[in-house]
């Protein structure tokens, strides 16, 4: 390992992932620095799936790229089957993949692209000259590492590295600060999905009401929101959740549950988020007796994993440059500064209560605008995925999985230009980093 590089990136999920792929295939040298022995993130550490959406409801497909890459490499190794048919009909497709194969291929595409690894390690501290971050201090089982780099970028999915430097952030909504309740997802295997679809083609009144129940003889079923009654009837009362919520997995009988929610915690306490850690296990075993019990296909199924940690749908977001705002993403805003467009709909899971708010983007995909994020304090940083500055509700369409790996392929470009011409992200072209996203196939338009 070197002392330096042109570019260190913290956090290896899908923003951090994406971000260090794409510098390092602009030629920069580049360090990758995450704290568990794997890359994916949210993907991999907390079982998110599937990847939704790259798509317009309209089905446009507004990410390309190396997101797209990503699932041809996992289709062509018969580890995704591409974009399907979303059967809750939230999106218009949703992309099942899956996750050991993509721990695969993350290392080997952050391989191939020439970037470093420091796995196991955390930032504990950095070292500032004058607004620069000029170095980064480590610490892993094996003892502490100081690597110092020309520009850093953000991907730990909270602007951890922001916070740790003393740059501004926001947490949650203003209100009062809170945001979206965490979940620990679930792997069942066992189930039988034949008897849920024939449930729902009985009782579509106890579904979603935009899910494409109707094409149920002929589409796969990918995912199922709703078993109302079931649930309001004998689900566990304590969990703030008012249906089921899980999709089909990649293998036969493997289903995954998008249920438990732990709302009241804060993302940035690590006293919060052990609470967080216990209460979720016991949902889990509770919210998995009632699918045994209750759904239809699930009386021989078991819990066959957890990930190593709960899922945290939110947490700090960047101050930067320019904030995003509601009415940018809801209106389909574009901006001469474009660098990732995102389709999916805003949609929060209401931090405090049982249910969901959904907006529609009314004017269809919206621009990604470069200056979103560009800390506005710390001139050598940017930040790939969902932390990038922008409003609560921009936030909650921009927070899925395509979305922050288009941004970090965005953070990445933009930091391997900057190392290169010496220049700060700040005041670099827009137009340079858009003409070298669309070389690596970007959709801009
Ligand atoms: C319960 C849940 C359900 C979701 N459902 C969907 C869905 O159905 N479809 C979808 O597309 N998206 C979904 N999402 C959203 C999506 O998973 C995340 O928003 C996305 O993974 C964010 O990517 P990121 O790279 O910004 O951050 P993350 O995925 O959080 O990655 C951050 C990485 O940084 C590392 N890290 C953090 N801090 C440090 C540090 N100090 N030092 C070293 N490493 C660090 C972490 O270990 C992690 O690998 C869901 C999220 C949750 C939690």
């Amino acid at each position: 390992m070197r002392e330096s590089y042109d570019v260190v990136v913290l956090g290896g999920g899908p923003g951090g992932l994406l971000a260090a792929i794409a510098a390092g295939r602009m030629g920069a040298s580049v360090l990758l620095i995450e704290r568990y022995g794997f890359l994916g993130g949210m993907s991999t550490a907390a079982l998110v799936y599937p990847w939704m959406t790259f798509h317009d409801i309209e089905g446009h497909q507004v990410i390309q790229g190396i997101p797209q890459e990503i699932v041809d490499r996992l289709q062509a190794r018969g580890a995704s089957p591409g974009h399907m048919w979303d059967t809750i009909g939230v999106n218009s497709y949703l992309t099942p993949f899956d996750k050991e194969a993509f721990k695969d291929l993350a290392l080997e595409m952050a391989q191939e692209a020439g970037v470093e690894l420091l796995l196991h390690s955390v930032a504990a501290e950095v070292r500032l000259q004058g607004d620069r971050i000029s170095a980064v201090e480590t610490v892993s089982p094996y003892g502490r590492r100081t690597v110092h780099g020309k520009v850093f970028v953000d991907g730990t999915g909270d602007c951890g590295l922001v916070a740790l430097a003393g740059g501004a952030t926001v947490l949650g909504r203003p209100l009062d600060g809170k945001v979206q309740p965490m979940t620990m997802m679930f792997v069942v295997g066992g189930a039988d999905l034949e008897p849920v679809r024939q449930y729902m083609m009985l009782h579509p009144e106890e579904f979603w009401p935009a899910s494409r129940i109707s094409q149920l003889d002929k589409l796969p079923l990918t995912g199922i929101s709703g078993f109302y009654s079931a649930w309001k009837q004998y689900a566990p009362s304590y969990v703030p959740r008012d249906h089921a919520l899980f999709f089909a997995g990649m293998r036969p009988g493997q289903v995954l549950i998008n249920t438990t929610r732990v709302i009241n915690k804060d993302p940035t306490n690590v006293e919060d988020v052990v609470a967080a850690e216990i209460e979720a296990r016991v949902q889990v075993r509770d919210v998995f007796d009632f699918f045994r019990q209750h759904i239809p296909g699930f009386s021989q199924s078991f819990v066959a994993e957890t990930g190593p940690q709960i899922g945290v749908r939110e947490s700090r977001r960047l101050a930067g440059l320019y904030t995003l705002s509601t009415d940018d993403a809801t209106t389909g805003r574009r901006f001469d500064d474009v660098v990732a467009r995102n389709g999916y709909m805003i949609d929060i899971h209401d931090p405090t209560g049982k249910g969901l708010i959904n907006l529609e983007l009314q004017g269809g995909a919206y621009d990604i605008p470069y200056r979103s994020l560009v800390s506005k304090d710390l001139s050598n940083v940017l930040v790939a995925g969902r932390a990038i500055s922008c409003s609560i509700e921009a936030f909650a369409s921009l927070r899925t999985t395509p979305a922050c790996m288009a941004i970090g392929q965005a953070a990445g470009t933009a930091a391997a230009l900057s190392a290169r011409h010496g220049v700060s992200p700040g005041g670099l072209d827009s137009k340079d980093v858009q003409t070298a996203l669309v070389a690596e196939k970007a959709f801009l338009r």
